[in-house]
């Protein structure tokens, strides 16, 4: 069971952040018309409630630490065991990791506050985080939850989403808890299909058969590319079976009803591939991460980053931001350093790169390896999807309007093949298949909503990179009118389509504005806005180079696209990264851990 802690408050005050934003325009949108309340959740809330929302594990040992910054502008001068580019959750674990295996590490970062997609952002007294959620397998008894408690050295609390973390909704008034325990979902899913036991049954012990199976599929990966293959061949044969199905092979083999098959998979938002394109792998870690439940960071997303860059500074490290990385420079074919947008050069004998493998390959490298075989490979691989996030600020009692902890996923279709939100820059811009709504306010339970009652919601879905592609030149803030009108439409199309659903939140709403794919593009680099790097298909598992040792020499790569989609996917690839990096070192280290 988890242990319940005190946890001091984490402050929210406006950063140098908030300053660089204030010229940024609200978004006063107009209200809509409201619509009906949907039927009351069905499944089985309150069938075993052993585990309420803030029952927390982990904890803050030093509240100064909580608040004081490890990283900033500038900073101390080398020599660096190590440089590690791009403070992502994958760079961020790399670079923990190695400053607990005593590697003094520099980590550079583009943006003007570090985390990556664990970044959290405040405007007009209101903070959002932009890509964190749900967060799974965070205790003492799952191996990330291991890993992350060591590099974060106990200072980062988690607190459950409750007995229900994820609400599905269909049409027909079918509405779907996903609760924190197998036993409980299995039941729920019978519930609802009672001549589809056996299949429910198989199905589930295949999801625990195959994401235990894709711990082989990492271990392997830690071998060079030479030797990679023949690894994965004799380590790794039950995952590479599963990578190669998609998850639509899997649900054909299980059951022929159509309802049942999208309540299997209706989590693909999570990893970003319908059933037709999503690896069977894929889609099979994603539902064992949550099987046990989900998990919100106290404090908010950035509490991670925050743990994990103090981790990096206590073993005389740093962090520097604002310092965009141009290119990795070699020497007679090995990584040397890294050569700053500003000019200035940084060395190590070691450089991880963790802005994503794609964006190493189409970006960084110079030249020639840009255009050698295996870099063309990694080109090739499609991006996944990109994505619009609605942020609202209300003031009020949302509890009382249907808002908690508990994701809410709104489906307007049973089909999951209908991949969100689909248009054109111009004509109409119609509605979304899906909307992912989550209340971070409501989840961590250091926060003080003040007397006005002050909350939020982060309202997701998915929408085509083209429609945004014409304004990609041009700068944050600066895109020009077509852009801000376009740009209010979708969100006040996408507002009256959450309040359609959500219409006891319309009164207290007091703040609303939208991030599009050129946000994540100007903010992450990532490719083509891309939410959660490179597609997650059967060929993108297969491709021998997405690995934490490159073909070059001292360059090493982590993050999401070597290990998986997701915060604790993303550590995997950092934690792959350290190990290649100090392979001595680190086995013991993860051994002592049980990872
Ligand atoms: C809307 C949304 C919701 C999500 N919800 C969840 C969730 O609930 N649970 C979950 O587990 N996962 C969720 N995710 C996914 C998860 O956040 C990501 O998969 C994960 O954080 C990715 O980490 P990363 O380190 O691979 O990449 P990133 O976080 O993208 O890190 C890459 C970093 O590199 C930096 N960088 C890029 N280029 C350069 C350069 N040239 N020089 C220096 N720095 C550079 C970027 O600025 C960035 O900080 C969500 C994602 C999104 C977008």
């Amino acid at each position: 069971m988890p242990r319940v802690v005190n946890y001091p408050p984490v402050d929210l005050e406006l950063g140098e952040e908030a300053l660089a934003l204030a010229a940024s325009p609200g978004g006063d949108l107009a209200a809509g018309s409201c619509g009906a309340q949907t039927s009351s959740p069905g499944g089985v809330a309150g069938a075993e409630q052993a585990r309420g929302p803030f029952d927390i594990v982990g904890g803050m040992a030093d509240p100064t630490e909580a608040t004081a910054r490890p990283w900033s502008k500038r900073g101390p001068e080398g020599p660096w065991d190590a440089i590690v580019v791009g403070s992502g959750m994958g760079g961020m674990s790399a670079a923990a990791m190695l400053a607990r295996l005593g590697r003094r590490v520099l980590v550079l970062e583009q943006h003007f506050m570090p985390g990556g997609f664990t970044h959290t952002f405040h405007r007009g007294g209101y903070a959002w985080d932009v890509g964190v959620h749900a967060i799974g397998e965070v205790t003492e008894n799952d191996p990330s939850g291991r890993l992350l408690h060591d590099l974060t050295r106990g200072r980062l609390g988690w607190a459950s989403l409750g007995p229900v973390y994820d609400t599905f909704r269909f049409p027909g008034d079918v509405a779907v808890d996903f609760p924190d325990r197998e036993a409980v979902f299995r039941e729920t899913l019978v519930a609802l299909e009672p001549a589809e036991r056996r299949p429910i049954e198989s199905y589930l012990a295949r999801v625990r058969r195959d994401a235990l199976a894709m711990r082989n599929y990492y271990r392997a990966r830690a071998f060079p590319a030479s030797i990679g293959t023949l690894a994965e061949r004799l380590m790794a044969r039950r995952s590479l079976a599963a990578i190669g199905l998609t998850l639509d092979a899997v649900l054909d083999d299980t059951t022929r009803s159509p309802r049942l098959r999208a309540l299997l998979s209706a989590q693909w938002g999570y990893h970003g591939a319908t059933p037709s394109r999503a690896s069977w792998a894929m889609h099979a870690l994603v539902t064992r991460h949550y099987l046990d439940g989900a998990w919100y960071p106290v404090g908010g997303a950035r509490a991670i980053g925050q743990a994990l860059l103090s981790t990096v500074a206590a073993a005389d490290g740093w962090t520097r931001i604002a310092s965009p990385v141009e290119g990795i420079m070699l020497d007679r074919g090995r990584a040397i350093g890294v050569c700053l947008e500003s000019g200035e050069e940084l060395r190590a004998p070691v450089i991880v790169s963790a802005v994503g493998v794609s964006a190493t390959v189409r970006r960084l490298l110079p030249d020639p390896e840009r255009s050698a075989a295996w870099t063309r490979e990694i080109v090739a691989l499609p991006p996944g999807p990109a994505h619009v996030c609605l942020y609202v600020g209300f003031k009020g009692d949302i509890s009382s309007a249907g808002a908690s902890a508990t994701n809410q996923w709104f489906y307007e279709s049973w089909d999951m093949e209908r991949a969100g939100w689909d248009f054109d820059e111009s004509g109409p811009v119609g509605e979304s298949s899906v909307l992912y709504c989550s209340y971070p306010s409501l989840k961590d339970p250091s926060y003080d909503p003040g007397p006005e009652l002050r909350h939020t919601a982060e309202v997701v879905t998915f929408v085509p990179w083209r429609a945004f592609e014409p304004w990609r030149a041009t700068r944050w803030l600066r895109r020009g009118d077509a852009y801000e009108a376009f740009k209010a439409r979708l969100a006040d199309r996408l507002l009256q389509h959450f309040l359609r659903r959500m219409p006891g939140l319309r009164p207290f709403v007091d703040h609303v504005e939208l991030s599009t794919p050129l946000t994540t593009d100007y903010f992450t680099r990532a490719i083509d806005g891309s939410m959660y790097g490179l597609a997650p298909t059967p060929a993108r598992f297969r491709t021998k180079w997405l690995r934490p040792r490159s073909p070059i020499p001292g360059l090493f790569l982590a993050g999401s696209e070597v290990g998986a989609m997701g915060v604790m996917g993303a550590m995997t690839g950092g934690m792959l990264a350290a190990t290649a990096v100090a392979p001595r070192a680190a086995l013991p280290y993860l051994r002592r851990l049980e990872v």
